[in-house]
């Protein structure tokens, strides 16, 4: 008796950033035979990194700098869950995530992004906003110009940033429009 085929594997993502984002959509466009997709992700909406100084500058919205991955999904034909997961078990080829039963996979991905070690900076986590997770840095953002608002009435503000790269850079020049009203120097 031969043994049968088994066409129909199950690709489970974890994580809705850039790469999932973009490797949905090339799944999408080139799709595989019997190949069941899956998306993880905590948040229902992506950023596109490279916008967001932009939409902290105020030159773009919500919905021009985040990606819908509800929407993605469906045009993908993947399924989408709205979930942190918070285990897994190779062994079982299972994922758990909290208050579902497990998740099962044959192949799978995990990109969870990075994150700053906020821990190893005495004061940091109490004291500074950190830019990524990239998922909620629109959040944070809206939070820290509340706090300035409140706190300044006015009066010139001094922000610090720490680290010198690109994306520091691009936010500095951001923030420094958006607080000056959209005005440049
Ligand atoms: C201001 C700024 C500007 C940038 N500009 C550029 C640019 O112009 N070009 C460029 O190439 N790069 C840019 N980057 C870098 C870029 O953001 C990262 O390289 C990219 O986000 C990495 O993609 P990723 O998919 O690995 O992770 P992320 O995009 O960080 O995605 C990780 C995802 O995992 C999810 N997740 C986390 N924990 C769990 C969990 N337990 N279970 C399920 N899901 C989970 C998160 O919610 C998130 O959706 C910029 C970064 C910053 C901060």
């Amino acid at each position: 008796m031969m043994t049968p085929v088994r066409l129909c594997r199950d690709l489970v993502l974890v994580g809705g950033g850039h790469a999932h984002a973009l490797a949905l959509r090339m799944l999408a466009m080139k799709p595989i035979a019997g190949l069941q997709i899956t998306l993880v992700s905590p948040a229902s909406h992506t950023p596109y990194s490279g916008m967001l100084p932009g939409l902290v500058a105020g030159h773009y919205r919500f919905e021009e700098t985040h990606i819908d991955l509800a929407r993605l999904c469906q045009w993908a034909g993947a399924r989408f869950i709205v979930a942190a997961v918070d285990g897994l078990d190779p062994a079982a080829r299972q994922l758990s995530l909290p208050g579902r039963l497990p998740l099962g996979y044959d192949v799978l991905s995990l990109d969870i992004g990075s994150e700053p070690e906020l821990a190893s900076v005495p004061g940091a986590r109490e004291h500074a906003t950190p830019v990524k997770p990239v998922a909620g840095l629109w959040q944070r953002w809206q939070a820290l110009e509340q706090q300035l608002e409140d706190r300044t009435a006015g009066a010139p503000t001094q922000i610090a940033l720490v680290g010198g790269g690109a994306g520091s850079v691009e936010l500095a020049l951001a923030m420094a429009r958006r607080l000056r009203g959209g005005r440049w120097p």
